[in-house]
């Protein structure tokens, strides 16, 4: 994979690394037009073809926030409140995620553009079918626990 970064909540205790195929001043980010990511400003970012490893130091202190359709983990840290992705577990045990490329420790490499996105019409079948198709394959581990 040709480019790696690094991502965290702001006290750290959430963390992403991301393997991607974009070079950062090409990688497309996306503003989802929902009231969750506008609240954030959330600017996000996948590749299927890439892949996440999502690190919880303290599950504790891991908000997994559901709305809607309630079909994805909205991750947010319950220590400094930084929405780091969002995580979609598929029926057979495969995780999938979109992560907030304002979490990135690069994000001055990135575009400043986002592309606005609206999935309100979307099913919950046909998120879960976008979620496979574009997000990133993921795992989400706590540290230290294997
Ligand atoms: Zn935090």
């Amino acid at each position: 994979m040709a480019h790696t970064h690094l991502a965290a909540c702001h006290c750290g205790n959430l963390s992403a690394r991301y393997d991607c195929t974009a070079a950062p001043a090409v990688m497309t980010l996306r503003a989802c037009g929902c009231t969750f990511c506008r609240k954030h400003n959330a600017r996000t970012t996948s590749d299927p073809e890439g892949r996440a490893e999502i690190v919880v130091r303290d599950p504790a202190a891991l908000t997994r926030y559901r709305f809607g359709q309630r079909t994805a983990d909205f991750l947010v840290c319950g220590n400094c409140g930084v929405y780091l992705g969002a995580l979609f577990t598929d029926k057979d045990g495969a995780a999938y995620t979109t992560l907030n490329a304002n979490a990135f420790a690069n994000v001055q490499a990135l575009p400043d553009a986002a592309e606005s996105v609206h999935y309100d019409k979307e099913s919950p079948g046909e998120k879960n079918a976008r979620r496979r198709a574009r997000w990133t394959p993921a795992n989400l581990r706590i540290a230290g626990a294997d």
